[in-house]
């Protein structure tokens, strides 16, 4: 749970980098009121390891409670830091109405959506030697392809506002099988979705080594005139507003002339020129 010091420290040194407005995303899954959803998940797992893994990570994860954090997030932007109350929400296949729902009577800025797991396989935890383990077993056509039809159901639900790192299956450096015409089918898939995508400096960070969205996806995102916010992604306040610099020009570079902010989830497009720039974190 985020104290109201380190709120205070996050929005500080935003503001020291001329960062206009940053928003605090956790993820749904840390919070006790997603447990149904998560026994979900498990449930639906017939691979025991894979089951038991992920529910004793569901289990270490969801001790907080949501609606303390909310209110410490409310507290903060009353006292007047430039916070917004954001969310990360994970994608649940079948499950997205019910997030919807569980989610309706808060008072988000903004939800982010994003794809960390394809069933119980938690593609991006680096540090799991299971959830690695299984880089080996499935083909890359299928990794791809599952992660594309993720995608298309995430985005055909209310649930968020923007995709987040939209390109995440790449965390390792894996390209996808098809290359031009995958990122040409995912363009499609967000912009039909009227989402807006996030930029990330995250992927700098990670084996890949490239920012989220790829070049490539974030030039056919850019063409159909997808929206985008900035993100960090920080999880530590050394890495708030990280490389914020760079993600600008890209976005620069690639004819984009706006950046979206968000309130009670509604957007507004704030002029990429201007000195200062949204961040979530
Ligand atoms: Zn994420």
């Amino acid at each position: 749970m985020p104290s109201n010091e380190r709120i205070a420290e996050y929005s500080m040194k935003a503001t020291g980098m001329g960062i206009s407005e940053i928003a605090i995303t956790e993820h749904l899954f840390r919070f006790k009121q997603s447990l149904s959803l998560l026994n979900t998940v498990v449930a639906r797992e017939s691979n025991v390891e894979m089951a038991d893994s992920m529910k004793a990570y569901f289990n270490f994860h969801a001790t907080m409670d949501l609606d303390q954090y909310v209110e410490s997030i409310q507290v903060a932007k009353n006292a007047g830091l430039p916070v917004r109350l954001g969310l990360e929400v994970d994608y649940y296949r079948g499950s997205m109405d019910e997030v919807s729902t569980m989610l309706s009577g808060y008072p988000f800025d903004v939800i982010l959506g994003s794809i960390h797991w394809l069933g119980t396989w938690r593609f991006d935890d680096l540090d799991d030697p299971l959830s690695m383990g299984q880089w080996g077993v499935v083909s890359p056509d299928a990794v791809w392809m599952a992660y594309e039809e993720a995608m298309k159901e995430l985005t055909e639900t209310d649930a968020c506002d923007v995709i987040a790192h939209p390109d995440l299956i790449k965390v390792h450096g894996e390209k996808p099988p098809m290359n031009s015409e995958f990122w040409s089918i995912m363009a499609d898939i967000l912009s039909k979705s009227g989402m807006t995508v996030e930029v990330s400096s995250a992927g700098w960070r990670k084996p890949v080594g490239e920012q989220y969205p790829a070049v490539e996806l974030l030039a056919e995102l850019a063409r159909r005139g997808v929206p985008f916010t900035t993100a960090s992604d920080a999880h530590t306040l050394s890495l708030v507003g990280d490389q914020m610099d760079k993600l600008r020009a890209m976005l620069i570079d690639v004819g984009v002339t706006s950046v979206r902010s968000f309130s009670t989830r509604v957007a507004r497009d704030i002029d990429i020129s201007q000195e200062s720039t949204i961040e979530s974190a």
